[in-house]
């Protein structure tokens, strides 16, 4: 039986669309022009598909203009590249996200690289990258931004806490360290070839696990009373033959131990497209010169 609180990313998620809704109505009222999300899907991966439909559904539902631009798989790079240099120039279009993977054939650097970075709501462009680390205001990435609101949303100030990141990359693992470090965390980043992992983990008040490997995070590696924050979406195959998403972490085992955890799905999850719609508010805003509204 469980004894951590669970942190319940469908409601947080549903609040912070709900703000956005509202910033959304004020930037309307107060400044007289409505943020528009531009999404690019590459081909028809089923998974792409599905994430491309909510966030342009979800974006419309917060009043924000969705401007969905779907091209075949057998598209040049120069293509994609004339069409990104065209939504950075329109007037229209506050926040650009190009849905990875791209075809093989598709430099996915060059591409991210062309974006501009005031309208990068991704937040994987180096100059953006390079504004989280020396603590500018930019554009961060939607799952780690979301992964610290669920902490906070436990425990409101996670100063001084002894936080451990397990994944470095750079779209999960490297900024969710750096926006721990924003929250004044001591931030340890774990990895494939981190020695005693376990150990590492033991140590620590606040655990991301972002590895994409079920269940891998042991019940016993948890401190107790630890907040746990799992990124990981992992599908596998039950006995009986049916699937299941689980995450990176034994949810059931850890969950006697922790103070806190997020479920996976219902998690995470949610929080990706919330933040990235908040992002769109918040390229929006830094694109007129204005201040962030919250
Ligand atoms: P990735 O494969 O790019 O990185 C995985 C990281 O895990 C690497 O840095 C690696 O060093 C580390 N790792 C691998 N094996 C390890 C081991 N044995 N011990 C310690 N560390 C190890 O993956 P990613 O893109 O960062 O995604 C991680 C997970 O998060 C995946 O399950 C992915 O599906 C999920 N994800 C979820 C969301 C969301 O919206 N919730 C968004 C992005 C990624």
């Amino acid at each position: 039986m469980s004894q951590a609180f669970i942190i319940d990313g469908k409601t947080i998620a549903a609040k912070v669309r709900a703000d956005v809704a509202a910033d959304v109505a004020r930037i309307k009222s107060e400044h007289g022009f409505q943020p528009g999300l531009a999404v690019v899907l590459v081909g028809e991966d089923p998974a792409s598909k599905v994430y491309v439909r909510n966030k342009a559904q979800q974006t419309v539902e917060c009043g924000m203009q969705s401007f969905e631009h779907k091209l075949d798989d057998t598209i040049s790079e120069e293509f994609l590249l004339d069409l990104v240099a065209k939504l950075n120039a329109d007037p229209n279009v506050h926040g650009i996200l190009v849905q990875m993977p791209l075809p093989k054939h598709i430099d996915s650097n060059k591409v991210l690289e062309s974006i501009n970075p005031a309208k990068d709501v991704d937040g994987f462009h180096p100059m953006n990258v390079g504004k989280l680390s020396i603590g500018e205001r930019a554009l961060a990435p939607c799952t780690p931004v979301g992964s610290v609101i669920l902490a906070r949303s436990y425990q409101h100030d996670l100063s001084g806490l002894d936080a451990v990141v397990i994944g470095r990359s750079n779209i999960v693992g490297k900024p969710m360290a750096q926006l721990l470090l924003r929250e004044n965390c001591t931030v340890t980043i774990a990895h494939s070839r981190t020695k005693d992992l376990p150990g590492v983990v033991r140590r620590a008040d606040l655990v991301i696990a972002a590895i994409g490997k079920p269940e891998f995070v042991k019940g016993d590696w948890i401190k107790p009373g630890a907040i746990v924050i799992d990124v990981g979406i992992n599908r596998i195959v039950k006995p009986d033959g049916k699937g299941k998403l689980v995450g990176d972490v034994d949810f059931a085992e850890a969950a006697k131990n922790a103070g806190a955890i997020t479920p996976v799905p219902g998690g995470v999850g949610p929080m990706t497209i919330a933040c990235l719609l908040k992002n769109t508010v918040e390229a929006a805003l830094m694109q007129k010169g204005l201040p962030p509204m919250r």
